[in-house]
């Protein structure tokens, strides 16, 4: 006989139905089931053992695994984490008063974008959904959603030069998932799938411009747009609709605490593309050393997790407005100023908790009474800090103050409900406090007595039996029970019943006991029923306060990162920088903020003056590791962290406002994506010099090193001729190069200026002093530097040779010869050329005074000497 699936493999299959393309976890019980082809991957994925059950529709063993219910989230974010999408279909009645199969429904969609519990989310750094939605014009409208804090913005990217702008935002947020339409051609999926986000397809009309309107609205509970800067920007509302539709379809929530949207549509801020946020190692580092070696990770003294989100918002943004720039700046420096308030602030913000998130998940419904408990001592602390501050506090501080509400309600209704020290999870019980509801205090009396009644009866039993072991104890299947060990069975009453037989010992009932029993259980139960209800209860009520503890959460974020850029300054020597609207940078003693950190010796400061309309473009010469690098960054960063509100390491800066900065660094090769070196080199120049304005910054280091010497060299020449232009000004550049033959652009174009690298030659040595003058060298080290690395004697010794005769033809009279030698070699003479003896010998001899033998024998010896 075959008999078809179990009703409650039929209802498995119609859910999975549902969601073809996710992991289906179906509750029996106290496990989460995967079945079929989603065991397979469950298994492998996450090394659990694969078994099998029944057979599946073709009559074929049904592949099955399995994780506990309480370990579920673990495996679920793992499984989250590779890409996956996990569909999580939990029972939805009691399974003891269910009549026929337990009814079950999916609880949540959980995907890389909408994680939210915070066992499953890792760090504090935001956690993006992404959406996007096609313009007509080959522009993309992109909308983010932090569905765990309720952040949400908008955005726009060009789909030119292989998605160039789309994949800048990208890096700049690092979503963990994009949602695109079902029907959306073209290379994008995968050009998103290189970057590691998990791309998903979403249904056509969710992306409906006027529908998503709508449904913003609704959300927001407004009738426009307007407010949020949003009007007219019809493809990123579309994405905006997108992503809030999917997130609330994944959570099953209508996710009130998603209040508001803004616009971050590039033109506000400095640009930095994914190319400059790379090389300049702005938050992530290039060499995967961690990272430890970011400007990030220099600059985030943060206390909180608010803080730190708002860090890096400001480092991946700066600034262009001077007086929105001179504002954070004043509000910087009065940190700076003030040693104690910013210390006493710093060590009152490291206690408090991440509001912002628990804010998210008391607007789902989620939050955990441990997180209702750090929230009111986190909020308790609101007094203390505005205690801090006088009313001449700069204005920005005043703003983030004033935005912080006293949460009165909040804290008095946490105080009175939740007991201190709550379990994290409201499902262990036992968190509302006595006081709060009288029923529940009842309830809990009641069920005290009855276990205390327990106690009593224990060493009641013991005496009128004289069974001095005798205990009494409870498990699940036969209750509360008397067990008593087998020596002393003579002593066991008459009237006890017997119930269970242990190897060692006899377990019995009386009809006393079964009677308390009931009575603790049935009060235990209305006591977990009614604990949970008022808990759930508390959260609803907390959640119309979510909007004014967003509020504070984002004011909090303000003020840590104030007084966080002002402790870097103090601890770091920096100054405040002079911001003007002018085409000026001029730093004095700048230094690297990264590289000065990790340095065991002082780092050398160095000084800078640029200026669009003067000397626009500075050609570096010098050795490798000479410093030149280095040098060029520490600028870029210098207007970076200035424009973003921060002081800078340099005893004085003046920066005339930069709107984007752009940087073309030669060693590092994008081996992912397949294309070659030279390639990529010059489609991040055509950038470049497409988009450079003359506000803008640029960096290059080696153009032209992928390909031919004199092919290079061309190149190099005519975009420093291109970047000068004939326009009176021109974006400031710093251009770091081996081609000597490029300073003698310093006397054929007004705005360009020759620098190189001061070396101190100490006859055998060759010392760096790491300080940049100006003028040109023509010197270069790279032998040294060669042995300096530890490539071998015979090695280093015959490149000084080679160098010898090619310098030697090169200086022998006539006209210059070109000199394309990217400067790896050694200048002769001076004495850093140890004479070879075979040499020495060479110049003694006459020819003409030797016999053809003689001759011979002397080239043979020659030879072996050289
Ligand atoms: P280049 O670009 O000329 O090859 P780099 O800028 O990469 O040289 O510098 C090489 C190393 O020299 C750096 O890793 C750093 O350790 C050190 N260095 C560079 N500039 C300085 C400085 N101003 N003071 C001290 N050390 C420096």
């Amino acid at each position: 006989m075959t008999s078809g699936p179990t009703p409650a493999m039929r209802q498995y299959y119609s859910v999975k139905a549902r969601y073809p393309d996710a992991i289906l976890f179906f509750q029996m019980g106290d496990f989460y089931e995967t079945f079929g082809e989603d065991a397979g991957v469950v298994a492998r994925e996450l090394d659990i053992v694969l078994t099998s059950r029944g057979r599946d529709k073709n009559g074929d063993r049904m592949p099955l695994a399995g994780v506990p219910l309480h370990a579920a989230d673990g495996y679920i974010a793992r499984l989250v984490n590779k890409g996956y999408r996990v569909v999580i279909c939990d029972q939805v009645e009691d399974p003891k008063t269910a009549k026929g199969v337990v009814k079950r429904d999916v609880t949540r969609v959980v995907t890389p974008g909408t994680l939210i519990d915070s066992s499953m989310l890792g760090s504090a750094g935001a956690q993006y959904l992404m959406a996007v939605a096609p313009d007509r014009k080959d522009t993309f409208g992109l909308a983010f959603l932090d569905v765990s804090t309720g952040e949400f913005f908008i955005s726009s990217g060009s789909g030119g030069r292989d998605y160039a702008d789309l994949v800048s935002e990208v890096v700049r947020y690092r979503p963990t998932e994009a949602i695109i339409p079902e029907s959306l051609q073209g290379g994008l999926p995968g050009r998103l799938e290189t970057l590691g986000v998990t791309v998903s397809r979403y249904r056509d009309d969710a992306f409906d411009p006027d529908a998503a309107y709508a449904r913003l609205c609704e959300q927001f509970g407004t009738t426009t747009l307007e407010g949020y800067g949003c009007e007219g920007l019809t493809a990123p509302v579309a994405a905006a609709g997108a992503a809030l539709r999917y997130a609330q379809e994944t959570q099953q929530s209508s996710l009130p605490h998603i209040s508001g949207i803004a616009s971050r549509i590039p033109t506000g801020n400095m640009v930095l593309d994914a190319i400059t946020l790379r090389n300049l190692e702005i938050t992530t580092s290039i060499r995967g050393s961690g990272d430890g070696n970011t400007l990030l990770s220099v600059l985030d003294t943060t206390e909180t997790s608010m803080g730190s989100r708002t860090m890096r918002s400001f480092l991946i943004s700066p600034l262009i407005g001077k007086t929105a720039i001179d504002e954070r700046l004043d509000a910087v420096e009065h940190f700076f100023d003030h040693a104690l308030e910013r210390q006493e602030l710093r060590s009152i913000l490291g206690d408090f908790s991440d509001i912002e998130r628990i804010a998210g998940r008391i607007a789902y419904g989620n939050a955990g009474p441990r997180d209702l408990a750090t929230l009111k001592e986190s909020l308790e602390c609101i007094p203390d800090v505005k205690s801090l501050f006088s009313d001449d506090a700069p204005l920005l501080v005043r703003e983030a103050l004033d935005a912080m509400s006293d949460h009165a309600g909040v804290i008095d209704l946490v105080g009175r409900a939740i007991v201190d020290d709550p379990p994290a999870l409201a499902k262990s019980g036992g968190m509302i406090r006595e006081g709060f509801n009288r029923k529940l205090d009842e309830l809990r009396h009641l069920a005290t007595t009855g276990k205390n009644w327990i106690a009593e009866f224990q060493q009641q039993e013991r005496e009128r039996t004289g069974i001095k072991s005798l205990k009494v104890g409870y498990n699940r299947v036969f209750g509360y029970y008397i067990e008593v060990t087998k020596p002393n069975l003579h002593l066991v009453p008459p009237e006890y019943e017997r119930r269970q037989t242990l190897a060692n010992a006899e377990r019995y009932t009386i009809p006393d006991l079964r009677e308390k029993e009931a009575m603790i259980a049935t009060a235990e139960e209305r006591l977990a029923a009614l604990e949970a209800e008022l808990y759930t209860e508390l959260v609803r009520t907390l959640a119309a306060h979510v909007p004014d503890l967003q509020a504070t959460a984002r004011a909090v974020g303000l003020l840590d990162v104030y007084a966080a850029l002002g402790e870097v300054a103090a601890r770091y020597g920096y100054s405040r920088p002079v911001i003007e609207e002018s085409g000026r940078i001029i730093i004095r003693d700048g230094r690297h903020p990264v590289v000065e950190r990790h340095l065991p010796v002082p780092f050398v400061p160095n000084d800078t003056e640029l200026d669009a309309a003067g000397d626009q473009i500075m050609i570096i010469t010098g050795a490798n590791m000479a410093g030149k690098s280095t040098y060029m960054r520490a600028v870029a960063l210098c207007c970076i962290m200035a424009q973003m509100g921060s002081f800078v390491p340099a005893r004085h800066a003046t920066i005339g406002i930069v709107d984007r900065v752009f940087t073309r660094v030669g060693a590092f090769d994008d081996l992912a994506s397949g294309q070659s070196t030279f390639m990529v080199e010059m489609l991040e120049l055509a950038n470049i010099l497409n988009n450079a304005t003359p506000q803008s910054l640029v960096v290059l280091d080696e153009i032209g090193r992928g390909t031919s010497t004199l092919d290079g060299c061309s190149i190099a020449r005519a975009v420093v001729e291109f970047l000068h232009g004939k326009a009176v000004a021109g974006s400031r550049t710093l251009f770091a190069t081996h081609f000597h033959d490029l300073i003698d652009l310093e006397g054929s174009l007004a705005r360009v200026k020759n620098f190189h690298f001061a070396v101190k030659d100490t006859g055998s040595d060759v010392v760096f002093l790491r300080k940049i003058i100006p003028g040109a060298t023509d010197r270069s080290y790279g032998v040294h530097v060669a042995r300096l690395a530890g490539i071998p004697k015979k090695v280093t010794d015959r490149a000084m040779k080679l160098l010898k005769e090619a310098s030697g033809r090169e200086f022998s009279g006539g006209p210059r010869a070109p000199r394309y030698t990217q400067m790896l070699l050694v200048d002769p003479g001076e004495g850093v050329v140890e004479e070879n003896p075979a040499v020495r010998e060479l110049a003694t001899l006459n020819p003409n005074d030797m016999t053809p033998i003689e001759a011979l024998n002397t080239l043979c010896r020659l030879q072996k000497l050289a």
